[in-house]
């Protein structure tokens, strides 16, 4: 993973936030070649998912064909969007502080306490004390540990205790210091929302959040794309925009970052297909990725356990990728994909509903002590009336969310590869390469003169002249050849082309790949057409 890290900074990939003046935790900015690769990323799931989309045939098993359009919404919205989704009083982690040292650590890193065994000094990490707590805390809990227990079998809600000598690695269980830990302070919820105040008198009633993902909007703007745009159930709403979400302990290089993007589908269908839906979406999210170029053997699915639930969830699966800061065996999600029924709608339209409501029965509304909603739903009627049966019904959803910046990730933990090509001399050499897709690679192509003399320049310049209208590619005549094509190995580019003696008296070039390595010549004329044909 130093290895990535370090290439990610050296070629302007990714740079820390205000790194000259000493960085702030979780915030990434993306250099030159990492705006490209992560604009790539997100116009691929744009066209594939939103734009690409034929809504005349139903893909390969989709049950029937359906629309999708795209949506680009506000990242501060009315307060009353995130009391009604659930944020306001649930998107909490758990915070400690250690008293000795006055660091903070997340509840999941540090929850339990140190015990004597023999003479041994072991950490005790307790399920039932989280047990007594919100049901979202314990949820996260679980799922927190069960991704990380060696034999998960073991570890259910009732099992009282779970020891450190059942965890594979401590240290990403424990903060790096945790084990020196003194006394910790009680857990303290934290939400993990960004505050901030509408206008400049704000006042409580003008606070209101930076938004926690970017599902929302879809949601309080279903009956607005509805009316406007005719399409009819099934259908899905897309969105890529940021997300902030003020992590206690971001870690792990962008993977957990206080600012993010998201690439989130809320998908609208009947109650009686969501289950088929369901399972269409998240076996063509998971075929996304590798199509992309992520090896299905670092990636898996993982449904959740009906404990890791949330309350209104009859379904949920995970994508999660064998990123190599974790332990082997161990992944880390990519995209959640979610069966959230009409939870979402109904809150909008009713008020807040009940996360306690017994599983199986309606939704109540939660009651202040007057008896009425405790927070007030939008009162507009999000239904939906099908126009062939007039039946009218408010859709489930299914809802595939995924990060942009921990898939840029993955991609790029994916392409970084070791091995042998040869210098200028023929001599094999050890190279780095990004073997990055070449739809997501930042330069499609670059151009490099042999030599700057004997009039190479000129038509290297006009080849990159030409090239430039159609593609993003870059032009070089620094230093020897080899040098110039391990440069762009590093940063992903899928062909170099040069212009060399030859070229000057039949107009040809040679192309390279980066990956076999192997060299054709074409004529510069049909040079466009046959990079356009390869870069398909
Ligand atoms: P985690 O359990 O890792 O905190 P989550 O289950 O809270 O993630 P979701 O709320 O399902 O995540 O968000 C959907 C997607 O958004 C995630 O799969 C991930 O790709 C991305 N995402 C969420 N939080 C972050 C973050 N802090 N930094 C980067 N990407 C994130």
């Amino acid at each position: 993973m130093d290895k990535i890290v370090s290439l990610c900074k050296r070629r302007g990939f990714l740079f820390q936030s205000s790194e000259i003046y000493g960085g702030v935790q979780g915030f990434w900015d993306y250099g030159p070649l990492g705006v490209e690769l992560k604009r790539n990323l997100k116009e691929a799931w744009w066209h594939d998912m939103i734009s690409g989309h034929n809504e005349l045939v139903a893909p390969p098993e989709a049950p029937s064909p359906f629309e999708m359009v795209g949506l680009d919404c506000t990242i501060i919205m009315h307060p009353q969007v995130w009391k009604n989704s659930g944020h306001y009083d649930l998107f909490h982690d758990h915070m400690v502080d250690c008293r000795e040292s006055k660091k903070r650590y997340r509840f999941d890193q540090v929850r339990g306490r140190w015990c004597q065994k023999g003479d041994q000094k072991i950490f005790v990490t307790t399920l039932a004390e989280a047990e007594q707590e919100l049901d979202e805390v314990r949820r996260r809990a679980m799922k927190f540990f069960k991704l990380r227990a060696k034999n998960a079998d073991q570890l259910t809600v009732s099992d009282e205790s779970l020891t450190l000598d059942q965890l594979d690695d401590t240290d990403d269980v424990l903060a790096p210091d945790a084990k020196s830990l003194g006394t910790l302070t009680e857990p303290r919820e934290f939400n993990l929302m960004f505050k901030t105040t509408l206008g400049a008198l704000g006042g409580e009633d003008d606070v209101t959040f930076l938004r926690p993902e970017t599902a929302q909007g879809i949601f309080v703007n279903f009956k607005n794309v509805l009316d406007s745009s005719r399409v009819k159930v099934p259908f899905g709403i897309g969105q890529i925009g940021k997300s902030f979400r003020n992590e206690i302990t971001p870690r792990n290089f962008t993977f957990r970052s206080r600012e993010f993007e998201q690439m989130e589908i809320e998908f609208f269908c009947q109650p009686d297909q969501s289950q088929q839906w369901y399972r269409y979406w998240r076996d063509r999210r998971l075929a996304w990725y590798t199509a992309l170029g992520l090896s299905s053997n670092s990636l898996i699915m993982r449904e959740h356990h009906p404990e890791e639930l949330a309350h209104y969830s009859v379904g949920t699966a995970d994508i999660e990728y064998a990123f190599p800061f974790l332990p082997p065996g161990e992944y880390g999600e990519l995209e959640g994909i979610a069966h959230r029924g009409d939870f979402d709608l109904r809150s909008h339209m009713e008020g807040k509903l009940d996360p306690k409501s017994p599983e199986g029965q309606p939704m109540q509304v939660e009651l202040n002590e007057h008896g009425k909603p405790k927070y007030r739903g939008s009162g507009k009627d999000l239904s939906y009336r099908n126009e062939v049966t007039n039946e009218r019904f408010v859709p489930h959803v299914i809802e595939p969310s995924a990060g942009a910046d921990r898939a840029a990730l993955a991609f790029l933990c994916e392409a970084y590869t070791e091995d042998e090509a040869p210098n200028d001399k023929g001599e094999m050499e050890s190279r780095v390469v990004m073997k990055l897709h070449p739809r997501l690679a930042p330069i499609k192509a670059a151009v490099f003169p042999l030599v700057k003399k004997g009039g190479m320049s000129e038509i290297a310049k006009e080849v990159y002249g030409e090239l430039k209208q159609h593609l993003n590619v870059f032009y070089d005549d620094k230093g020897t050849v080899g040098r110039r094509y391990r440069r762009q190995d590093e940063a992903g580019t899928p062909y170099c082309i040069t212009v060399d003696g030859d070229s000057l008296e039949d107009r040809t070039v040679t192309i390279r790949d980066r990956d076999t390595l192997e060299q054709t010549r074409v004529k510069i004329d049909d040079l466009t057409t046959e990079l356009k044909q390869r870069l398909a």
